[in-house]
């Protein structure tokens, strides 16, 4: 089940609700803030009332776009975004595949949602079963980019501003690596080039997410390269990690580690990297592949995760070391040797 294109039914899900609530994974990315974003502003256009609410606030980089001081979050104020859930007809769940990537507090209100479920995404596995309407393209490399396509089959296209796309640049951006990833298609271009006719100002969305290092977080991301990059003696795999206290002495704020892992992904010859990083007592990892080997299956089969092929997290309770022992074990199952 690579493609269930359903954007016309929910183009009628749409237009038949009175009031929508979209949300999100936990964690935000600048893919689940761009879809999140730029469908709400899609949805305003049609002069539809649409609340938007995510578990967790994205970091400061992510926190510029128009309608981000709309956004409810769950942890902050759970009351009045169960209320709003409460009151809205139509859920629309983006950028994830079921209930409980929402987290653990979430995840009741919106298993309770009585009105109509729609999902649209682009990993794997949708909860056929909670869905009404399930849109999942899995070969698409952002949701943005499927947001977009709504617009487009839905005979809206006209409605396309500076607004609604540049939440959809940024999905597209950071969800493609900057347009590098196997998943970016010509016909990724294409709308990014449509995107830009729009009114979209690229380099400013660029700037705003690339451009704004604290020197803590600089300084962060340099110790980690210079003393914490591991990486597996005859094997294409490395490693980074970073303690609860290496996190505190760089002043850590949410985002600070963000594509470290890609950094480690970037040495040469290396085709897995994992990071692991101490957050409250749980390590939170980030698992990064190419080529032959994928790393969906690991995280999930040993680390409560899942994820796409190449781009995939989970978590493990049982500390930094055990974690990084768990995931040194079964490089031989995982990752085996030609
Ligand atoms: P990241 O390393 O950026 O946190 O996550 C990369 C990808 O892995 C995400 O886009 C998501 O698909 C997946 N992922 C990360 N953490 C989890 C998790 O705890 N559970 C599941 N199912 N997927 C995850
Ligand atoms: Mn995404």
């Amino acid at each position: 089940m690579e493609h269930m294109n359903n954007y016309q039914q929910i183009y009628a899900e749409i237009k038949a609700a009175n009031k929508i609530a979209i949300s999100s994974h936990r964690s935000p990315d600048g893919d689940s803030i761009g879809c999140s974003l730029g469908l709400y502003h899609f949805l305003l256009k049609l002069d539809k009332e649409v609340v938007v609410i995510h578990p967790d606030v994205a970091p400061l980089y992510l926190r510029w776009v128009k309608g981000s001081e709309d956004m409810l979050y769950h942890d902050q104020d759970p009351s009045a975004v169960e209320e709003e859930l409460g009151s809205a007809d139509l859920l629309i769940s983006v950028d994830y595949n079921a209930p409980d990537r929402v987290g653990f507090n979430l995840e009741p209100a919106i298993r309770r949602f009585s009105g109509r479920k729609v999902v649209i995404d682009h990993h794997l596995h949708p909860d056929l079963d909670f869905y009404d309407v399930v849109l999942s393209d899995t070969t698409a490399g952002s949701t943005s980019e499927l947001i977009y396509k709504l617009i487009e089959a839905s005979g809206n296209d006209t409605l396309l501003d500076s607004t609604i796309g540049t939440p959809l640049y940024l999905g597209i951006m950071t969800d493609t690596g900057s347009f590098r990833f196997p998943s970016m298609k010509p016909e990724t271009h294409e709308i990014l080039a449509r995107l830009m006719r729009a009114g979209v100002v690229h380099y400013d969305v660029h700037e705003r997410v690339f451009d704004t290092n604290t020197v803590d977080r600089l300084k962060l991301r340099g110790y980690a390269i210079s003393e914490k990059l591991e990486l597996i003696p005859d094997r294409p795999i490395a490693y980074m990690t970073l303690s609860q206290a290496e996190l505190e002495r760089f002043n850590y704020q949410k985002g600070d580690t963000e594509g470290l892992v890609n950094v480690a992904l970037s040495v040469e010859g290396i085709k897995v990297a994992a990071f692991f990083a101490e957050k409250d007592g749980i390590v939170k990892i980030s698992f990064r592949s190419k080529g032959e080997f994928v790393v969906n299956e690991l995280a999930s089969d040993h680390f409560e995760g899942g994820g796409h092929k190449y781009a995939a997290g989970g978590i493990s309770r049982e500390g930094i070391l055990s974690a990084v022992e768990k995931f040194r074990s079964q490089i031989d199952n995982y990752f085996p040797k030609k």
